[in-house]
C-alpha cells in the first residue's frame, strides 16, 4: 500500500512539512527541539535535580561545583546520590503505605556547606561522603581539616538557581539527560521507584567503599565508626594513599613483561594498562597501591571489597561514569583471575574487554 503524504503546516514555525501520520502537528525540527526542551526542563523537577538546585542555592553560588557544571560532573554527583539511596536499602511497605530504610544515611559534606565566613564546602564527589546521619547531625557545620571549599559570599534563591541551571548550563543538562532521562518526581509511578535490593550493605562495607573512593586508608581492625570519623574529621593517615609514589613500570620493564608473558592479551597492552595489570596480579609487597585514572588505590582495600562483592559498586561510584567503573572492574577481575582465582568473590563474572 502506498503511503499517502499530506502537507501540513507546522504549528510552531509555520513551515510546510510532509507527513503520512495525522498525529504530528509539528515539523521534525520543531519536534526535536520540543523533545530536547522537555529533557532539560524535566531535570530540575526530578528528585536529583531538586536536591542539586537546593544545595546550589544553599551555597549561594554555582562555583561549588568546582570543576564546572558539565554533564560529567553532574553524572558523577548523580551516581553518588543514587548510591546513598541504594546503600540505605529502602523498601516500600504496602501495608503501612510508607517507605522504610534499613540504614539512615546522609550525603555529608567533608568541608561543611557553611564553614568559616565566606567559605562554602564544594558540591563535588571529593567533598561528599555517604555516612550515618547520626554523624552528620553530630558534626553539623564543624570545620575539620578535611575536604574542599570555595570562597563565596553570594546568595542565590532556589528560583534563581533553577533558572540559571537551565539558561546557562542547558547544553550540559541536555547531555546529562540524554543519558539518564530523569523524570519529574511526581510523574513517576511509585511502582518504578520500588526496588528490591539484591546486595546487602552493612556499615562496615559502606565505610570501606567510601574510604576507598576518597583515597583514605583503611586498617585491618578498623570498625565503621573509626573509618567514618577518619573520613569526616581527618587524621594523620589522611592522604597517605595519594602521597605514595604511583606504581608504574618503566618502558624497558614493560617490554620485559611482554616478552615473558604467556597471555596473548597482556602482550598487546599499552604501558599504562600493562603496569596496572602487573601490579594487580603480583604478590610483591612493595606494590601495595595501584593507580587507575590518576587515583591511587590500596590493593588490600580492593581485595576486601571484592571479597564482599562490593568492588564493582565502589569503582562505579568512584569514576565519572558507570561505564568506566565497569571497564576497570572487568580489568581488575581479569588480572586477578589470571593470577589466583581463589581470591575472588564467588559472584565475580569475568567479561572479556579490550577497552580501558
Ligand atoms: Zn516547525
Amino acid at each position: 500500500m502506498a503511503r499517502i503524504l499530506n502537507t501540513v503546516v507546522c504549528c510552531v514555525c509555520h513551515v510546510n512539512f510532509k507527513t503520512s501520520s495525522s498525529k504530528f502537528t509539528e515539523c521534525p525540527a520543531c519536534r526535536d527541539t520540543t523533545r530536547k526542551n522537555t529533557l532539560i526542563t524535566n531535570f530540575p523537577k526530578s528528585s536529583f535535580g531538586k536536591w542539586l538546585v537546593h544545595r546550589i542555592s544553599q551555597s549561594g553560588t554555582f562555583k561549588v561545583m568546582s570543576s564546572g557544571v558539565t554533564h560529567s560532573s553532574l553524572s558523577e554527583l548523580y551516581l553518588l546520590w543514587k548510591a546513598r539511596r541504594r546503600y540505605s536499602q529502602s523498601s516500600y511497605c504496602h501495608i503501612s503505605d510508607e517507605w522504610a530504610s534499613k540504614l539512615s544515611l546522609h550525603l555529608c559534606h567533608l568541608y561543611p556547606l557553611k564553614g568559616s565566613v565566606g567559605c562554602v564546602g564544594e558540591l563535588t564527589t571529593r567533598n561528599l561522603v555517604i555516612a550515618p546521619s547520626t554523624l552528620n547531625n553530630q558534626f553539623k557545620n564543624t570545620v575539620f581539616n578535611t575536604g574542599y571549599y570555595v570562597k563565596s559570599n553570594s546568595t542565590l534563591t532556589i528560583k534563581q538557581a533553577k533558572k540559571m541551571l537551565i539558561t546557562r548550563y542547558g547544553a550540559e543538562v541536555l547531555k546529562f539527560q540524554q543519558e539518564h532521562n530523569l523524570l519529574p518526581v511526581n510523574k513517576k509511578p511509585i511502582a518504578t521507584s520500588f526496588s528490591i535490593t539484591e546486595q546487602e550493605y552493612t556499615l562496615i562495607t559502606i565505610a570501606i567503599m567510601e574510604a576507598t573512593r576518597l583515597g583514605i586508608e583503611v586498617f585491618q581492625d578498623d570498625d565503621s565508626d573509626t573509618i567514618f570519623n577518619r573520613i569526616l574529621k581527618g587524621a594523620s593517615t589522611m592522604n597517605t594513599i595519594h602521597t605514595k609514589a604511583p606504581a608504574t613500570l618503566s618502558p624497558d620493564e614493560c617490554d620485559e613483561v611482554r616478552l615473558w608473558s604467556t597471555h596473548h592479551k597482556v602482550k598487546e597492552f599499552c604501558d599504562k594498562q600493562l603496569s596496572l595489570y602487573y601490579f594487580l596480579s603480583t604478590n610483591d609487597d612493595r606494590f601495595n597501591y595501584v593507580t587507575m585514572r590518576d587515583k591511587n588505590f590500596s590493593k588490600e582495600a580492593l581485595l576486601d571489597l571484592e571479597s564482599s562483592g562490593l568492588l564493582r559498586d565502589t569503582l562505579i561510584n568512584t569514576f565519572e561514569s558507570a561505564a568506566i567503573g565497569q571497564r576497570l572492574y572487568t580489568f581488575i577481575v581479569n588480572a586477578w583471575t589470571s593470577f589466583n582465582p581463589d581470591r575472588l568473590h564467588k559472584n565475580s563474572k569475568f567479561v572479556e574487554s579490550d577497552e580501558f
